[in-house]
């Protein structure tokens, strides 16, 4: 009897489920840890009171065959809609699809029938004494696999990685960069002003991005979503929650208006945003046939496809260096 290879897969956002399901796909053993208590990563969607609000990623673009056959499946099925074709007039004519419920959705429908554990934070990665690779968690916990895909933000990975990298990948690796985003999710007693489809992109002069998920089809009552650009949302980094909130809130005044929100909340995300890319899909960390790779949207395009195409293309390289999941006998103890 042969046991399929294992892969552990770091982070269940996009790229690692995107990742996940193509592995699973093709026969091997799966599993993806994740350390927060929900999956999705940046692809956020959270509940205040009554309200539905994205907080991270607020839509999508398709420029790819291969997210174009999966997007085209999820509209079929209801996981996802097209919103609308640009927010300034006129158009540009190109599709923003959202999850139908949230963004979120898109990583739900991704982990069906996944590996997935949650709360689970991996703090180290070693060589195991009988090959492969021994992922510590935060609770103590070892997982073993034979590969391991990690797609945490490039510092994360590179705290990971410690010295089992090559030095080259490890250069990789630190060369990527990251703008912060602060972001507040408001719910209103009455819609924004905020002209249809419902988001703005701006110049950024503190905001960059202000949404109304009602308008947008998420939310039963109204509630914005706010993103302030990264050098306003550096200078801000520092404040407290309170002085931030009061900040961002002051500068959404003009689409909000004077009353105050029913509910607030700021979030504050280090690592929004790739800057410094790392020019190819994926990062081969530790070559050999019992590989670590690197993924996630700082691999090739700084945006939801670009996370999910990187993670189908580093899930590609683990295949093609572990060989077919029936291949070879691999019994585990
Ligand atoms: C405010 C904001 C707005 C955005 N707007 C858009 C948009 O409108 N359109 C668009 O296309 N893109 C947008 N993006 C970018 C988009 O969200 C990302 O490109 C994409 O979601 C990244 O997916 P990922 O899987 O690479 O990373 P992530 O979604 O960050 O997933 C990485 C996962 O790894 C987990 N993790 C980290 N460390 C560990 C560890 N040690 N152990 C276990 N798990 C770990 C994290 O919790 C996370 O779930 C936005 C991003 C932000 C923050």
């Amino acid at each position: 009897m042969t046991t399929p290879s294992s892969v552990l897969v770091v982070g269940a956002g996009i790229a690692g489920l995107a990742a996940a399901r193509k592995l699973a796909g093709e026969g091997y053993q799966v599993r993806v840890a994740e350390r927060s208590e929900v999956i999705g990563g940046r692809l956020a969607t959270r509940r205040l009171g009554t309200a539905v609000v994205d907080d991270g990623a607020q839509f999508f673009t398709v420029r790819h065959a291969e997210l174009e056959e999966v997007a085209a499946r999820w509209i079929a099925r209801g996981v996802s809609r097209e919103w609308c074709r640009g927010f300034r007039q006129p158009t540009d004519g190109h599709p923003r699809y959202v999850g139908s419920s949230g963004m979120a959705d898109l990583a739900e429908d991704l982990a069906t029938e996944l590996d997935v554990v949650t709360s689970v934070r991996i703090d180290a990665l070693s060589a195991g004494a009988r090959g492969g690779w021994v992922a510590r968690t935060d609770q103590g916990v070892t997982l073993d696999a034979d590969a391991v895909l990690l797609t945490p933000p490039a510092p994360v990975t590179l705290g990971l990685l410690g010295k089992l990298a090559s030095p080259e990948a490890l250069g990789a690796l630190r060369a990527i960069s990251y703008a912060p985003t602060l972001g507040v999710l408001a719910v209103l007693d009455e819609p924004p002003a905020i002209p249809p489809p419902g988001g703005l992109q701006l110049d950024g002069d503190p905001i960059s991005w202000i949404a109304d998920n009602q308008a947008k089809g998420i939310s039963p009552v109204p509630a914005v979503t706010v993103h302030i650009a990264p050098k306003a949302s550096t200078q801000w980094w520092d404040l407290s929650a309170d002085e931030a909130l009061s900040a961002v809130l002051d500068a959404a005044r003009p689409w909000i208006g004077l009353r105050e929100p029913l509910v607030a909340s700021l979030s504050r995300w280090t690592h929004a945003a790739p800057e410094v890319l790392h020019p190819q899909r994926y990062l081969v960390a530790v070559e050999g046939d019992q590989p670590v790779v690197c993924a996630g949207d700082a691999f090739g395009e700084p945006r939801v496809e670009g996370a999910y195409l990187s993670g189908l293309a580093a899930a590609g390289a683990v295949a093609d260096r572990l060989g077919r999941p029936d291949s070879r006998p691999r019994p585990r103890s």
